[in-house]
C-alpha cells in the first residue's frame, strides 16, 4: 500500500486530499492506497471572513465548520499535532500518538503571526488576522466615536491586499455612521510606495489620497508604547493612535526547524513549480509555509494544491515523475469599500493590473465567501 500522509488541514491541506481522494477513491477502497490528513484543530476557520467580522458584516458561525465535514470519503483524518518529521526513516512524529510513515509527505503548515517580534504590540495593538482578535476589533469599532485609527503593516504576512481592504473598508464604515470627520486614518506601511506589487501601488496612492487618508511609507513597525499609545518604526518615526490596527509580522510552524527542514522564519525552501522541498523528491509544500516569491494567500494554496495533486496521483498510481507545472498563478478580491470591489489576477511572468472597482465585484467576493466550503470539498 502507498501512503500519502498530509500536515495540516487547512485550506492547502484539506484541498489537496480531498482532490487526491476523489481521484483515487477506487484505489483507496481497495486498499490499495491511503490517505491521512493530520491536523491540530479539528474544526477549519475560513479566515478572509475575519474582515467581515471587524464590520458586523458576517458572524463568526457562519466561518467555522468542523472538518471532519469537508472530507471527501476514503481520508482518514487524524486530530494531533505533528511534532518531527524523520526524512529519512519517512515518519511524521506526532504530539499524541503512533508515528505516522509516509510515502509521500505534503507539508500544509499555513502561517501564524509573531507577536513577540515587536515589543508592546500584543498590550496596545488590535489585529484581525485571528477570530479572537478580530471580535476584539470588532467590539472596538462598536464604541469608537472617532479618533486617530493607525494601520500598521509587519512583514511577510498573508493576504498582500487585507491592509489596503480594511483601510477602505474603514473609511466607507465611518461615513456611513457619520464619524469620518472626528476620524482621521493614518495607513502606513513599511516600502516607500502603498503596497508591495507596483500596479497596486499605482492604483492605491491616489484612491487613498481621494478618501482622506494620510499616508506615511518608509513605516516599518518596530515597537508599540501602550500607555502612551504611539508605534515606533525603525525608520526613527512616531505615530500617535487612538487605536492601533496591526498587521502582525508572520512565521511558519516550528515544526520545520524542529525537523532541521525549513530556513529563517520557518519557511520551507520550495521548488517553485513543481512544490517539492529542495532536495526531496518524496515531500511536497503548499500554502503560506512555502518560500515561495508569491502571495500568501488561500487562492494560491488552491492553485498549489491542484498541480500537487495531479502529480501525487501520477505518482501513486505509477510513480510516475511529476509532470504538472505550479506558474506563481494567485487571484485576490479587493474590497474598496462596503459595496464595491476589484480583483488583481497574475503569475509569476505577468503582473497584476488593477480594474475599475465596481458592485458587480463585491457581489462575487460575498457570493465565493458563501460557497468556499465547496472549493475546499474539491467538488467544484
Ligand atoms: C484576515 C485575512 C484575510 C484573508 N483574505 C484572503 C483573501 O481574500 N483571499 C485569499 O486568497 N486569501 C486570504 N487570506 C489568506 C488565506 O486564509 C491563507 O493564505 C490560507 O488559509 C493559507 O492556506 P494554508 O493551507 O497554507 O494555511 P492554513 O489555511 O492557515 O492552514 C494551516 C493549518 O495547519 C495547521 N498546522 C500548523 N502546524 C501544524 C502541525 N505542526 N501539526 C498539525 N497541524 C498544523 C494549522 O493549525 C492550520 O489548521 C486571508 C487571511 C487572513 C488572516
Amino acid at each position: 500500500m502507498k501512503r500519502l500522509v498530509i500536515v495540516g488541514a487547512g485550506t492547502g491541506g484539506l484541498m489537496v486530499a480531498n482532490f487526491v481522494a476523489r481521484d483515487l477513491s477506487r484505489e483507496i477502497a481497495h486498499g490499495e492506497i491511503s490517505v491521512t490528513l493530520l491536523g491540530d484543530k479539528d474544526e477549519y476557520i475560513y479566515q478572509p471572513g475575519f474582515l467581515y467580522v471587524v464590520f458586523d458584516l458576517m458572524r463568526p458561525a457562519q466561518l467555522i465548520r468542523p472538518i471532519k465535514e469537508l472530507l471527501a470519503p476514503g481520508i482518514e483524518f487524524v486530530h494531533d499535532r505533528a511534532v518531527r518529521i524523520d526524512p529519512e526513516g519517512k515518519v511524521v512524529e506526532r504530539a499524541g500518538g503512533e508515528a505516522l510513515h509516509y510515502d509521500y509527505l505534503v507539508l500544509a503548515t499555513g502561517s501564524g503571526l509573531n507577536l513577540q517580534e515587536v515589543p508592546g504590540l500584543s498590550e496596545g495593538g488590535h489585529w484581525f488576522y485571528t477570530l479572537e482578535g478580530a471580535l476584539q476589533l470588532r467590539d472596538e469599532l462598536r464604541r469608537f466615536q472617532g479618533g486617530r485609527v493607525v494601520l500598521t503593516v509587519g512583514v511577510p504576512h498573508k493576504c498582500p491586499v487585507a491592509p489596503l481592504e480594511f483601510t477602505m473598508m474603514f473609511d466607507e464604515w465611518a461615513r456611513v455612521r457619520g464619524i469620518r470627520e472626528q476620524t482621521e486614518i493614518v495607513y502606513t506601511y513599511p516600502l516607500g510606495r502603498t503596497h508591495s506589487i507596483p500596479s497596486v501601488a499605482e492604483w492605491a496612492q491616489p484612491e487613498l489620497e481621494h478618501r482622506g487618508v494620510r499616508v506615511e511609507t518608509f513605516f516599518n513597525m518596530e515597537s508599540v508604547e501602550p500607555e502612551k499609545k504611539v508605534v515606533h518604526s525603525l525608520e526613527g518615526t512616531d505615530v500617535a493612535y487612538d487605536v492601533l490596527v496591526a498587521i502582525p509580522p508572520h512565521r511558519g510552524d516550528e515544526l520545520g526547524a524542529v525537523s532541521g527542514l525549513a530556513e529563517a522564519g520557518n519557511w520551507y525552501p520550495t521548488d517553485r513549480n513543481r512544490l517539492n522541498l529542495n532536495g526531496r523528491d518524496d515531500i511536497f509544500v503548499l500554502g503560506d509555509a512555502t518560500n515561495l516569491p508569491v502571495s500568501k494567500a488561500g487562492s494560491v494554496a488552491h492553485f498549489e494544491a491542484e498541480v500537487l495533486a495531479d502529480n501525487l496521483v501520477g505518482l501513486l498510481t505509477e510513480g510516475s515523475p511529476p509532470a504538472y507545472q505550479y506558474n506563481g498563478r494567485a487571484f485576490c478580491f479587493i474590497e474598496t469599500g462596503l459595496e464595491r470591489a476589484t480583483f488583481i489576477s497574475f503569475d509569476y511572468l505577468n503582473p497584476p493590473k488593477v480594474p475599475q472597482p465596481t458592485n458587480a465585484v463585491h457581489w462575487f467576493k460575498q457570493t465565493y465567501n458563501r460557497i468556499h466550503w465547496a472549493n475546499l470539498k474539491a467538488v467544484m
